[in-house]
């Protein structure tokens, strides 16, 4: 007969998702309310300023998109993108190749600069593709490739974006709550995350900010947006107005009480505090992996402290190593993508999965497996 469903717990030091805390979980089980009941309303005003903090920026038009971070990346791209407008995109990984998919199921034109998997997205090829595209109307890029673990000077690759006035679209589902990520200050002026890596809540919610200038451009489009329901237009009337919240989809209710709790856990933990520790857990990791002899794939000056994608050691079985970590210390870590697959592995330390206690099990766990 059918039974209720109770997972075996797991550490989970993959690409994410990442560990819910109590806390988190404590607040997804709170009774669930009407999704226009002023309590709900309330609620989501509070989560509209706790993601303004955590990307720092004052852009009115930033919500909690109700699907996964593909959706947000989606929702950015047929938003400000029409048919026949030209798009500099950027591949350094799997996240970087979806970019492109996107731009050119709305009929729009890609124009592609391709950096090596494991290498940042290179600041003079954007500069090259704009100086031969001086038209093209937005750049996109990811700043933390989650497939690779390479950060990219988002602020240098925004800097371009605007000198050609044109709009900076940013993946930020791995970067946000992890490492630095000035939404203002940088000039991105749209940007897409994910609530299941850094942020460490459950999955299926997707942070999304426009700036000004790209609500614009949605505004003045010339043809309707693709999508109806990540039609960005329809749904700012859902995030926003005074008492006249209008009813565009049902809310996932729980789920952003879980959302309001990490953000509150990451206010109080203090976003730059938050980097730090990732980049500290991250040093320590890095220490135990070369005492064991396992290499990074990554340069260190362009390595994401929550996603460290390592090269499976030569005479290493990479499948028999992650299966035996599941069984046996119950810790999931993440195999490589793409082109990487069976060659690295994706050692994730994100939101409250990166303590300690999580670093010091992994490189005893892992050791003793190798060997
Ligand atoms: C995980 C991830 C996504 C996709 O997010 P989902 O929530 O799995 O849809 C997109 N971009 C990057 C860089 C990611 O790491």
């Amino acid at each position: 007969m059918f039974e209720s469903f109770n997972p075996i717990p797991r550490i989970l030091m993959g690409p994410g998702p990442s560990n819910v805390s109590p806390r988190v979980l404590g607040a997804l089980s709170r009774p669930t309310i009407g999704h226009l009941d002023p309590q709900f309303i309330g609620l989501m005003d509070e989560i509209k300023q706790l993601l303004q903090y955590a990307f720092n920026t004052q852009n009115a038009f930033t919500i909690a998109l109700s699907a996964p971070g593909s959706a947000g990346m989606e929702a950015c791209i047929v938003n400000l993108i029409e048919p026949g407008d030209k798009v500099i995109v950027c591949i350094n990984g799997v996240f970087g190749g979806r970019l492109k998919e996107n731009i050119e199921r709305v009929g729009a034109k890609a124009i592609v600069v391709e950096d090596k998997w494991g290498h940042p997205v290179s600041v003079d090829k954007v500069s090259d593709a704009f100086k031969a595209n001086p038209d093209a109307k937005a750049l996109a890029f990811v700043h933390a490739e989650t497939s690779t673990g390479a950060r990219s000077d988002a602020k240098s690759l925004c800097q371009i974006a605007q000198q050609y006035n044109a709009l900076s679209i940013v993946d930020a589902v791995t970067s946000l709550g992890g490492s630095e990520l000035r939404v203002d200050e940088w000039g991105i002026d749209a940007i897409y995350s994910g609530s299941q890596k850094c942020l460490s809540c459950v999955p299926g919610i997707s942070p999304v900010s426009f700036s000004e200038k790209a609500v614009e451009i949605l505004k003045s489009r010339q043809s309707k947006v693709q999508s109806w329901f990540l039609d960005q237009s329809l749904v700012m009337d859902y995030w926003s107005g005074e008492g006249k919240r209008c009813y565009h989809h049902t809310a996932p209710i729980n789920s952003l009480y879980a959302l309001h709790e990490s953000l509150l856990m990451l206010k109080q933990e203090g976003l730059e505090n938050a980097w730090q520790r990732h980049q500290r857990l991250h040093e320590k990791l890095r220490h135990g992996l070369e005492k064991l002899g396992i290499e990074f794939l990554v340069d260190e000056a362009h390595r994401l402290p929550q996603l460290n994608s390592v090269l499976v050691p030569d005479g290493v079985d990479d499948a028999h190593v992650r299966s035996t970590l599941l069984s046996k210390y119950n810790l999931e870590i993440g195999a490589g993508l793409g082109q990487l697959a069976g060659k690295t592995w994706r050692i994730g330390l994100m939101g409250s999965t990166a303590n300690e206690q999580n670093v010091a099990l992994l490189l005893a766990a892992l050791e003793d497996t190798i060997k």
